[in-house]
Order: C-alpha cells, then structure tokens, then sequence
C-alpha cells in the first residue's frame, strides 16, 4: 500500500474526527483523492474507524458515487431521465465518447476520464445536462459536448467549462454555474419579493414553543416532498417525546425524476430554509439540525457553508439565538452518496448515520426514535421555507390561499416539451390545463404530474387539480408532446426503480423487473390482454406489500397509463384469445432460425421505430 494511501485515509479519518456518522464525509474525501476506495483502502478504513471492513464494503457498493475500480481524475455523468433522453443526450453520449474514446461505463486508460449515465441530476429545465466532477453543465448539443471534451483533452480543468454564469446566485463566486433558475412565476410565500429577512424566526422567539407548534398546525402546512403529513402534527409529537436531544432534518435529497424546485431555493432562499429549522429547533426543543443535500448539489455545498457561517457571526445560530437564553442550535451539511432511495426519511437517516440508506422498519416513528435513537423531524426545504413565511405572516394568510385541505402554494418543477421549462409557484387547487397554459405546452398529450412514482394522466384529465385531496405531487410536472412514446416512458420509470431499488424486500426488488418485461413484450408487439391482467395485478402486489414509498409507489405509472390510455395499449396487443399461451409470439419463437438462416426479421419495432426522440 502506497505512502499516499495510508495518509489520505489518516487525514480523512482525522478531518471528521474518527466518526462512524461521518464515514460518508469520509468516504467521499477518499474518493475524491485516491479516485476510488480500494479494498487496500477500505481494510485500512476500517482498522482507523474500529469497524469491519464489510461495512465499509457494503457502503461502497451502496452508494454510486463511490467506487472500488478507479476512476478517471474527471468523471463526466451524463443525466438519463427520460427528459434527456428526449432531448438527445444519446447524441451527446456518442459524441463524449467518441472524442474520448471510451464507452458508457468505462474509464480512459491515461485514467483521465470515466464516463457514465446517472440518474435525474435536477436540471429538468436546462437539459440534457451532465455533471463533469462538481461541474454542472446544462443544455448540451452534440456540437457543446464535442467543445467541452476538447478542452478537457487539453487542460484537465472543469471550472474553464463554466463561459457563462446563470443568473441570481448562481453567478455567486462560490456557486459559479452556468445553472439558470428558471423562476417563472413567483407566488407570495416562497419566491415573491415580500420575503422578509428573518421576520418570522423573530416573531417565533416571541412565542412559547407551544404557540409556534399551534400557528403551524392553523396554517393547515403538510409536507411538500410529496407525502402530505402534517407539519404541525409531526413537531408536536417530536416535541411530546421524552429526550433531552431532539434533532431537526432537512431533507435535500430531491431525486425524484423531473424535480428541482428544491434546487431553486437552495440557490434563492437559503436563509430562508436555515430560519425555518430554527424555528422547528425551538418549537421541537432541538439541539442539532442536518441538512441532508443531494450528492449532485455538492455544487452549492461551499455557497451554503458561508450562509450557514455567516449566520453564526450575526447570532441566528449557535448559543442564544437570537438574544432567547439558553436557545442553541446549530446545522451542519451533510453530503449524501448518490441514492434515490435516501429521499425516503428513514432511509435519509439511517445515511446521515453513516449507514447504507435503506428504510428502517416503523414503528418507532422518527419523531419518537430518529437519527442515532433520538426524536427527529425530517421536512422538506419547501416545508421549512413555508414554516418560516407563516411565523411572518400569520395562519390565517396562509390558510387562505390553497384549497379546503392543501393551504398555501407549491412549487411546481414544469419540464418536457413547452416553451417556458422552470419554476412555478402557484396556490394548490391550480388545473393541471392552467400549468400547461402558464408553461406554454406544446401539444401536450402525455402528462405525468408527481415524477416517477406519481401519475400518468391523458387529455381528458386535464382539468384535475394539484392539490392533495386530487394530484399530490413533490413538485415534478413533466409534459410530453404527441411524438413521444408512451410506454417508452412507463419502461424508463421501472428501469429507473430497478435501478434504485435497495433490494431488502423482494416485491420490489424483483416485481419491478418482472413488470418491465412484460412493458418491454407489449412495446415489442407480441402480448396479449392476459398480460395487461397480469400487470394490473403484480402492481397491486408490490404497491400492498413492498417495504417503504418506492415499492408502495413505483408501479403507479403502469397502474395509470393503462387506465390513462388503454387505446394504446390494446393497439399494441397481439391476437392471442383464449386457449393461447399469454404471451406467445410464433413471430418471435421464429426469430432465432431467420436469424441462422440469413431471413429477415418480421418483429416490427413500434418503440425504436417511432419518432420519439
Ligand atoms: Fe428497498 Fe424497495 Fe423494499 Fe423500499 S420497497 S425497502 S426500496 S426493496
């Protein structure tokens, strides 16, 4: 083991104090140095941290962002939802490939550059984009991509890649992106210009914790990632729960496909969200607040250090907070690994202990037994943002806008095929027609309002509300045109389940993969209506009996197109009646002799055929 190996890991280890919750921190320093955490590293990891190699091991098959292969000094990820697809980045792909000679998955042999495909990165509004290292770069054509890979060819350098910087914070020196915020609608609460600083954190210590606690739950505020739970309700539990130490999370983590409103407010409103924890730390009676961002954010994390510092020099963190004797909080950041399934709030925890981020098993709640055992609030940036707006303005303003049970306004992440991609902050109750109209949707025929795991809806369900008691949603709104294949979508949905799936229960684990076979025979031209049954009847499973959100949820696409747009589906069906075997293709059984006998094929593709792209 090299010289350098063994003083990396010493000073990583060192930086965060030998802490088992800060592996992840720790791990990422690694990787970062030594482009990879070997199994030399990783025995070495664990002889420093007192724990097993296994663990080690287990966290870095877990989390992408880490590697045991090495990886190139530039890792260039390349944003595969189905919004980039659309929108080319296969084109792209070709391109980096090309000039880097590599393919997807590989790694230069100078071990210069890796290149991979990776999940929704966040920039929905600005794609197809990718991230090279830390360096977001957005609306890339064959042409920029073919520019970009040249230079890195000739200076290893990704901060040259940035020629223009976006707007609003983003142009900020410790930002420096070519992001754009997309801020198309500006509501009262979150995005107008009558925020006012810090005015409801004053109001608030005028408060018993109590009255704070009441004022929220009189605002009617449930929880923006997409759930609905009420926030007055969950802090009060919190509160109730006997321990002295209580914690106070900021789930950052939003990986649902199409979102990246919480993107924006990180970039706009940071104060905003660091005063609304505060509020929750002194309504909950919290010691320690953590802010769980999304590895693919690491673009903010130095913007948000120096708020969160300068926060503590003005006296809104730390001790006596705000002149309140004996009020001390404070929030550190905490950098997740690359893992859609840490969005789910036990999941975010158990990675905030410096664990593998699957759920835990509920009963207890974490408002009773949270990160490392003690009561923990996990709400969304959103929500904090929103708690913060009703201590200044009041239940009763708040409660006004928004219907009977969604009060206040969500921020909508709008992307696909219309004019104006960005964000919207609109009261709850808006018409998905409105969104369409306000985003200047072009031809809209497919809309999937709350991202991969929400719902699939035609043009007769245009006219239904976002709102919880009719489309909840986190805040992805994806809108696709008539040239784009519906089912295409619905298979990029699973595969991206399967892909995020922590494995620990086996209906989702494996019911996921089971579905997009049969989505896959059904593009392929050769199912049968007993498949459609089998599909309605495997989604119900998974959905009853799956562990946590991802399983209860992924098979809502399926569920909601067939329901959405049978007319599609039964056009895709073969002849098979009763007596056939579900399934049978003589087309496809034959495919294998036409192909040893030099015949052409007879299976028409109506997926790759089409003119999605
Ligand atoms: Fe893991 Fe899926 Fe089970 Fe959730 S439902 S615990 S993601 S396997």
């Amino acid at each position: 083991m090299g010289k350098d190996t063994v003083s990396v890991v010493r000073q990583a280890c060192k930086k965060f104090d030998h802490e088992g919750s800060r592996i992840l921190d720790i791990l990422r320093e690694v990787q970062k140095r030594l482009a990879c955490v070997s199994g030399e590293t990783m025995d070495l990891l664990a002889a420093e941290l007192s724990t097993h190699r296994i663990e080690i091991e287990g966290l870095v098959s877990f989390y992408s962002f880490f590697s045991e292969n090495r990886k190139g000094k530039i890792i260039i990820r390349l944003c595969d939802d189905i919004i980039d697809r659309f929108a080319g980045i296969e084109r792209v792909a070709k391109v980096f490939s090309e000039e880097l000679g590599i393919g997807i998955g590989e790694t230069s042999s100078d071990w210069n550059f890796s290149l991979e495909f990776t999940p929704c990165i966040g920039m929905s509004d600005q794609a197809p984009a990718a991230l090279i290292n830390e360096t977001v770069v957005t609306k890339l054509t064959p042409e920029s991509a073919g520019v970009i890979a040249r230079s890195l060819k000739k200076n290893l350098d990704t901060s040259a890649l940035v020629k223009k910087k976006g707007d609003g914070n983003n142009a900020d020196r410790l930002v420096n992106a070519m992001v754009e915020n997309n801020i198309r609608k500006k509501g009262e609460v979150l995005l107008g210009d009558n925020v006012r600083a810090e005015a409801g954190l004053r109001k608030a210590l005028k408060k018993k914790p109590e009255e704070v606690i009441q004022e929220v739950l009189d605002s009617g505020l449930r929880g923006r990632g997409g759930a609905g739970f009420s926030t007055g309700l969950k802090w009060s539990l919190a509160r109730k729960a006997k321990d002295a130490r209580r914690f106070v999370i900021c789930n950052a983590d939003e990986g649902e496909p199409g979102t990246f409103k919480d993107r924006v407010l990180l970039t706009e409103r940071a104060d905003l969200i660091f005063e609304g924890m505060t509020i929750a730390a002194y309504a909950i009676g919290g010691t320690s607040g953590i802010v769980y961002l999304r590895a693919e954010y690491e673009y903010l994390l130095p913007y948000l250090e120096r708020v969160l510092a300068r926060r503590r020099k003005a006296g809104l963190l730390g001790k006596n907070i705000g002149g309140e004797k004996g009020f001390a909080f404070d929030i550190r950041i905490q950098l997740g690994g690359g893992a859609y399934i840490c969005g789910e709030e036990s999941a975010l925890i158990s990675s905030c202990e410096g664990l593998r981020g699957e759920p835990k098993t509920r009963p207890p709640f974490p408002v009773e037994r949270g990160f490392l055992g003690h009561p923990t609030i996990v709400n969304n940036v959103e929500t904090f943002c929103c708690a913060a707006r009703i201590l200044d303005g009041g239940p009763r303003w708040f409660a006004a806008m928004g219907t009977a049970k969604s009060s206040g306004t969500k921020l909508l992440s709008v992307s696909g095929d219309c004019a104006k991609p960005g964000i919207y902050e609109v009261p709850f109750g808006i018409r998905v027609a409105d969104v369409l109209d306000m985003a200047g949707a072009d031809d809209p025929t497919i809309v999937q309002v709350g991202g991969a795991s929400g719902e699939m809806l035609n043009r007769g369900s245009f006219y239904r509300k976002i709102c919880f008691e009719d489309l909840s949603t986190g805040g992805s709104f994806m809108t696709f045109n008539s040239s784009r294949n519906m089912l295409k979508i619905v298979d990029y949905f699973l595969e991206f389940f399967i892909h995020e799936s922590c494995g620990y229960c086996t209906p989702c684990r494996v019911g996921n993969v089971f579905l997009r076979e049969r989505i896959q025979k059904i593009m392929e031209g050769y199912a049968v209506k007993a498949d459609l049954d089998y599909l309605k009847d495997l989604s119900r499973t998974i959905m009853m009996t799956s562990r946590c959100g991802l399983g209860n949820t992924s098979p809502r696409p399926v569920l909601s197109s067939i329901d959405q747009f049978p007319v599609v589906y039964a056009s895709l069906l073969g002849e098979g009646g009763e007596g056939l075997e579900a399934g049978f293709s003589i087309q496809k059984a034959l495919e294998e002799s036409r192909r040893i006998a030099k015949r052409s094929s007879m299976i028409y593709d109506p997926v790759y055929g089409g003119s999605s792209d």
